[in-house]
C-alpha cells in the first residue's frame, strides 16, 4: 500500500492544535531555544572529556615509549640511545604522537624520563591525565 497523503504520516505530524498549517513560529522558536540550552550545558563537559581523553592518551604514550627505553636497554646492555628511531623496533604501531600536538622530549636520556612538551613541569605523569596547558 502506498502512501502518498498527510494521513500516512503518524497521528502526532498529522494535524496540530491549528489544523494542517504545521507548526508555528513560537512552537519552533521554543523548540531552538532548548537545543540551545541543551547545546550550552552540555558543551563544556563533553569538551573537557575529549580534552581529558587526549591527556590519558598522551599519558599511556608516554608509558609505552619508556617501556621501549627499558626493552632497548635490555637488549643492548651498555649501549646508549643515540637517536628515536632505535625504538622503533619495539614499538609496535610505530612512534606515537601526542594527541594534542605536543613533542616527546628526553627520548634518548638514560635517566630522564619521557616527557610531553605541552606539561610545562616536563613531568612524564600528567596530573589527572590532562596536559597542563588544557583546561
Ligand atoms: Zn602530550
Amino acid at each position: 500500500m502506498k502512501c502518498n497523503t498527510l494521513r500516512c504520516l503518524p497521528r502526532f505530524l498529522q494535524t496540530t492544535k491549528h489544523g494542517n498549517q504545521g507548526y508555528t513560529l513560537l512552537e519552533l522558536t521554543v523548540v531552538v531555544a532548548l537545543l540551545g540550552l541543551l547545546y550550552t550545558l552540555a558543551a563544556p563537559s563533553v569538551l573537557s572529556s575529549f580534552e581529558k581523553a587526549r591527556g590519558r592518551r598522551c599519558a599511556a604514550n608516554l608509558l609505552l615509549l619508556e617501556s621501549a627505553k627499558d626493552a632497548f636497554s635490555l637488549d643492548h646492555p651498555g649501549q646508549t640511545l643515540t637517536s628515536a628511531g632505535q625504538l622503533l623496533p619495539y614499538l609496535k604501531h610505530g612512534m606515537p604522537s601526542c594527541p594534542s600536538g605536543g613533542v616527546y622530549m628526553n627520548l634518548t636520556e638514560a635517566f630522564a624520563g619521557c616527557a610531553c612538551s605541552l606539561n610545562a613541569q616536563g613531568s612524564g605523569v600528567e596530573k589527572d591525565g590532562v596536559h597542563d596547558s588544557g583546561l
